[in-house]
């Protein structure tokens, strides 16, 4: 991977592990340049919130790449929506078109296909470590749908690619968006994001806890990243926090 790429990142890759997100904020304290942590099978996978991500052994690609920011964790609240255009237009180079799931998923003909997870921790001497997780579904097996109780896309052109070519390809793509993220934020991916909008001009409904706390016409985000939404009382501006988005 490392020599198929252009980022300058140490690669690392392990057969199994619980969580390459767990593993690389455990070391964030100690580390000294970028990472990328890749999992052949990843057992206990999370989501936001305690919510768990599954992955089959040879049907996912699951890793993370703990990237250092100057600055505190607030400067990154838009992250998670730029990795998600950087992914979006790398999976489009590679003939997969994908659209996104504000704030965090990738969806394809409407089922999710990748989630990114971004986790945070402050780095000795300053800065911030964000440890950035995706899993990505290739083949999606039946079990695995079954298990998750809802149906899930894969992406069978991408699995038939070698590995290590695919995953190079993701890793430039990230690196260019963190890097520009790092100098202009989320502005610089804003409208990117909107032409990808899963469920724009359609009726929304925001969650909180299982309650219903917006209705509204999905109107796109903002340059920090809210999700717009056209009430009957007018437009409101929602922060991600631990939110949930179905579509009516
Ligand atoms: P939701 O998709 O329910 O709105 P979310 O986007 O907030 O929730 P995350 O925490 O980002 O969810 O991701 C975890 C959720 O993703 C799980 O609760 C499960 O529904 C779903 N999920 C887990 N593994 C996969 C997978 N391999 N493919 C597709 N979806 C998955």
């Amino acid at each position: 991977i490392a020599s198929l790429s252009h980022a300058k990142v140490a690669v690392e890759v392990v057969p199994e592990t619980g969580s390459t997100n767990a593993d690389l904020l455990a070391r964030a304290p100690t580390l000294t340049e970028p990472v990328l942590l890749v999992a052949g099978h990843q057992s206990a996978g999370r989501g936001r919130a305690g919510r768990s991500w599954l992955s089959s052994p040879e049907g996912s690609l699951t890793f993370s790449l703990a990237w250092k920011f100057d600055g505190g964790p607030q400067q990154l609240t838009g992250l998670p929506l730029a990795i998600g255009v950087a992914l979006g237009d790398a999976l489009a180079q590679l003939g997969v078109q994908v659209q996104l799931k504000w704030p965090n998923d990738v969806l394809k003909d409407g089922d999710k296909l990748a989630g990114i997870l971004i986790e945070t921790q402050g780095a000795p001497g300053g800065g911030t470590w964000a440890v950035i997780g995706i899993g990505l579904n290739l083949i999606m097996p039946d079990e695995l749908e079954a298990r998750l109780g809802r149906s899930a896309a894969g992406a069978p052109w991408l699995a038939r690619m070698e590995r290590d070519v695919l995953l190079a390809a993701l890793l430039d793509a990230l690196a260019d968006s963190l890097r520009l993220f790092a100098a202009q934020g989320f502005g610089a991916f804003c409208a990117r994001w909107n032409l990808r909008h899963a469920w724009q001009g359609q009726v929304v409904t925001i969650i909180d806890n299982g309650q219903v706390l917006h209705e509204g016409l999905a109107a796109g985000v903002d340059d920090t990243g809210r999700l717009l939404l056209d009430t009957a009382e007018g437009r409101i501006a929602v922060l991600a926090g631990d939110v949930s988005l179905r579509v009516k």
